[in-house]
């Protein structure tokens, strides 16, 4: 780092995902904090994909000055009262059934996330310095003294925090974790640094996503009153998977997300690439025998990705001394609720709030700052972790925890009971984000750093 000791405090963010950036310039609002940013990519490139950006998470995109500018890239209107959102249907027969429309209060923000990351990057001042292919390999912290980094290119760098926005593989939380069980292990606690240790690796949920970006033009051409080009978007649900269709670029696009989900195999290890360029027929089958609405919508479909969903397994701190986690290196979780890099914003604002507070200085900065932010986001964030996986389970027509009923096996009245049951509670599981504020927490670490 180039100022040393003339800012009150050097923060180095490891990724520059959505997490990273949205903390880089959430922190930049504070001249004093000295921020470099490393990526290990070559470029900054977001995938070719949608992202919904639900109200408790747009709240911070509001307070970073971003809605404006992300206004124009979207076709998502801001409405603050109820909105219908997007639409239920049970598909996974020739005849789909529409049982029920998610109705949110406050809008779900549906953008490309290339627009969203250009967004970002455009309001970064360039005072976040960002620095490409630098992957961290690890790090050294001591009692005192700056924080080493050490990249895969064989050079170091310096910090007084650290803060691991390094995604899914973080090697960010591996360092933490491996200083977990070091200190466990010195004081004779040799089980339970083995049962840290366990935490390092991520693990499948079972759950593979195939995406594709249909261009809207396509579909219209084959059929033009298709319902995903006449609502907010259409989740059409089976027992096997589900698929999730809305538009996106200002209705150019249709971004579509397959889920084949295999609840049998949840914590195993999956074996192949976590992410690959498949073939439409390396998942075309599940949806065989599913309405013509979804045939449609995989007949557009070309180069679709597969991506092998993978979670970490809680732990008990997000922080270690001056280093913390944010966003996926910290709470990976399956996007059955839409909601892991709405999580990762709102670490990003709480996180930038404690290190930019004036009482906030290297010697304090691990018994307090970080503290906070640790006891507000930690226990938050794997609620909707956990939300997450529930709804990945009633997108599949379980609303037991072990699927003993087989909807198809119900009475027709029954069965439209249970799927009326199913959307009740994927209301409920999600009302977490419009009747909950990060005001509160907001309010609440500043309450508890300043009390
Ligand atoms: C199919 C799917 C759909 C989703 N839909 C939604 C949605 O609608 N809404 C939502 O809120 N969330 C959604 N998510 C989740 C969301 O994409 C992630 O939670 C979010 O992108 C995480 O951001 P992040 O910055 O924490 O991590 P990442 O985006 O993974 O960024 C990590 C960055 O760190 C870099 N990096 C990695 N290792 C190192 C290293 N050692 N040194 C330096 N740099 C490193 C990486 O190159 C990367 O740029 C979805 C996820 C999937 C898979």
């Amino acid at each position: 780092m180039t100022s040393a000791n003339t800012k009150r405090l050097q923060v180095a963010i490891c990724g520059a995902g959505i997490g990273g950036l949205t903390f880089a310039l959430a922190l930049s609002r504070y001249p004093d904090i000295d921020i470099e940013i490393y990526e290990s990519a070559r470029a900054l490139t977001e995938v070719g994909a949608g992202i919904g950006i639900f109200p408790r998470p747009w709240k911070v995109i509001k307070m970073l000055g971003l809605e404006a500018d992300l206004l124009q890239v979207t076709e998502t209107a801001i409405v603050d009262g109820p909105v219908s959102g997007f639409r239920y249907r049970k598909s996974d027969q020739y005849e789909g059934k529409d049982f029920f429309t998610l109705v949110t209060q406050g809008s779900l923000m549906l953008f490309h996330r290339a627009d969203y990351q250009q967004t970002l990057l455009n309001h970064l001042p360039k005072r976040c310095r960002t620095h490409c292919s630098k992957r961290l390999r690890s790090y050294t912290q001591r009692q005192s003294g700056p924080i080493e980094l050490s990249f895969e290119d064989g050079t170091i760098a310096s910090c007084d925090v650290l803060v691991g926005a390094d995604g899914v593989k973080s090697a960010v939380r591996a360092g933490v974790l491996g200083e977990k069980a070091r200190w466990a292990k010195g004081e004779g606690r040799w089980k339970e640094a083995a049962e840290i240790l366990q935490h390092v690796d991520p693990i499948w949920s079972g759950a593979n996503a195939y995406r594709a970006l249909i261009p809207a033009q396509k579909l219209q051409a084959i059929a033009p009153n298709h319902q995903v080009l006449h609502t907010p978007g259409v989740q059409y649900l089976g027992k096997q998977g589900y698929i999730l269709a809305y538009r996106i670029s200002g209705g150019k696009f249709v971004n579509l997300v397959a889920f084949v989900v295999q609840h049998h195999l949840e914590n195993t290890t999956f074996n192949g690439p976590w992410m690959s360029t498949v073939d439409v027929s390396a998942f075309s089958s599940t949806f065989t025998h599913w309405e013509p609405d979804v045939q449609i919508l995989l007949s557009c479909v070309e180069k679709p990705m597969q991506w092998a969903i993978h979670t970490v397994r809680p732990m008990q701190s997000f922080v270690s001394g001056r280093v913390a986690l944010l966003g996926d290196a910290a709470h990976s979780m399956t996007p059955h609720q839409g909601s892991g890099a709405g999580q990762a914003i709102e670490d990003a604002c709480i996180l930038a709030a404690v290190l930019g507070h004036p009482s906030t200085d290297r010697t304090n900065v691990a018994q307090r700052a970080l503290r906070v932010y640790d006891s507000i986001r930690c226990p938050y964030a794997y609620r909707v972790m956990e939300a997450s996986r529930i709804n990945g389970r009633y997108f599949t027509l379980r609303l037991d925890e072990d699927g003993t009923i087989d909807i198809d096996k119900l009475p027709p009245k029954q069965q439209w009971e249970y799927l009326q049951r199913l959307g009740h509670a994927i209301v409920k599981n999600w009302e977490w984000t419009w009747t909950t504020s990060i005001d509160t927490a907001l309010q609440e670490a500043l309450r508890m750093l300043e009390g």
